[in-house]
């Protein structure tokens, strides 16, 4: 596959050093050094298009977040058990990019972490254990969010007290997904309640990433919100991926037009820097608050706060979300025009830089090109434009760029799909 005796050696010490369960990217795996913007650079310093990282979403090793984690770095890391300005600083920041009813902030260091705390406020404020997620759904790594991570394979089972519902798939589906998929919400919390289940979440991504990135029709997630609601349960809006301005706005449950109950959050929220955390209404979290006590030793401490903070002010002053809008708009323009030329493209979709782009060998009746996509990823990394796939099929392009894309390395990532889908053995 391409590698070099050091890239090889390298593999080898991974695998005998951290074992069996850890995945690398590409048949080629990629060995960047250093990244600026969307770049990536190898020890050679050869030049990689990154269209995939949806942690550096300001850009990779980005100038202003770097100098803030130094300075407060040199100056003092702590953690909450003592005062400082810093966390209150940026919970306020952060508060006011939120709907008002969300009035507390609480900081972890990694999404999961934030998953499995909103669930354990969730419970102990319903009362209830019923949980229900997408098909393909991916929330987390701990043993709570395993439980309800499909997406982790049929060997890790899903627990009792966890229902799955179809991915609201418009490209799939029939035209009335909306209420299909708010109906299957109520039944999978009805069928909870007939096993002694009482409801407690409905958790989504809302931009439904691992399941195949499901962004349209706009608004369509409200039903299935009404419907969670109607059933006694909370709505977790897993922002992880969706949030920090990835859509074209700040988060994936505006364009929805809903406010959930508990907003969790993490990847681009310290732009590398591990930091997370949710975002809840007050009165969810005076049972919680007034039974347990919570200290999370790293969240929220003074560096991080820092780099939370120089993040929302980088993606404000760059105008990212914007940009993130217009270029992302431009890109799925640039692949529907490759639509023209190349049958494999089935559908393209998305919001701002969040795009996902299905591949199928047959229009008609949209069977999955999953070894197809599969040559188009690695034909891509060989020709240095790093995407992913995702889906049940794992037939859907998963393009998620830094924010700070611009034109000119959307023409670039445009011009070398249209290459790579020429190569495509067996299609033109
Ligand atoms: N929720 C979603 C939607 C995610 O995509 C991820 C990470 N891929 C997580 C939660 C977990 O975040 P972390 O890896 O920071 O624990």
């Amino acid at each position: 596959t391409g590698l070099s005796p050091r890239e090889r050696a390298l593999v080898e010490r991974r695998r005998r050093l951290l074992g069996p369960a850890y995945r690398l990217f590409y048949e080629h795996p990629v060995h960047p050094v250093r990244g600026e913007g969307a770049w990536l650079f190898d020890a050679a310093g050869n030049r990689y298009l990154d269209c995939y990282n949806n942690v550096a979403s300001m850009g990779h090793a980005h100038p202003r977040i770097v100098a803030a984690i130094a300075a407060q770095a040199a100056q003092l890391n702590t953690h909450t058990r003592y005062l400082h300005e810093t966390v209150l600083d940026y919970a306020e920041a952060l508060l006011a990019t939120l709907p008002a009813a969300l009035g507390h902030v609480m900081f972890t260091c990694t999404g999961s972490e934030a998953n499995d705390l909103a669930l354990r406020i969730a419970r102990s404020h319903t009362g209830g254990e019923g949980i229900v997620v997408t098909a393909l759904a991916y929330h987390g790594v701990t043993a709570s969010l395993a439980d309800l991570s499909p997406s982790l394979g049929a060997g890790v089972p899903l627990g009792r007290h966890v229902a799955t519902v179809a991915a609201p798939d418009a490209y799939r589906g029939s035209a009335d997904m909306p209420r299909r998929f708010a109906e299957d919400v109520r039944q999978a919390f009805e069928d909870l309640r007939r096993h002694g289940i009482r409801p407690c979440a409905l958790l989504v991504d809302t931009m439904f990433t691992s399941d195949g990135v499901f962004p349209d029709p706009a608004g369509f997630l409200a039903e299935a919100v009404t419907a969670a609601r109607a059933a006694g349960a909370l709505f977790i809006a897993d922002e992880v991926q969706p949030g920090f301005g990835r859509t074209g706005q700040m988060w994936g449950f505006a364009r929805h037009g809903v406010e959930p109950d508990i907003v969790t959050m993490g990847k681009p929220m310290g732009n590398g820097h591990p930091l997370a955390g949710l975002a809840i209404r007050p009165e969810l979290l005076e049972r919680f608050g007034s039974t347990s006590r919570y200290f999370n030793t790293f969240g929220g401490n003074p560096v991080s706060a820092a780099a939370g903070l120089a993040v929302l002010q980088v993606l404000h002053d760059e105008g990212l979300a914007e940009n993130a809008r217009s270029v992302g708009a431009y890109l799925q323009d640039g692949l529907r025009a490759l639509a023209a030329r190349h049958l494999l493209i089935g559908d393209v979709r998305g919001a701002g830089l969040s795009i996902g782009c299905e591949l199928v060998r047959d229009r008609v009746t949209q069977t999955p090109a999953t070894a197809e996509t599969t040559y188009v990823v690695n034909a891509l990394r060989e020709r240095r434009v790093l995407i992913s796939a995702s889906g049940p099929d794992a037939n859907i392009l998963k393009i998620r760029p830094p924010l700070c894309l611009s034109r000119a390395q959307v023409d670039l990532f445009v011009e070398t799909c249209d290459q790579v889908l020429a190569s495509v053995p067996g299609h033109d």
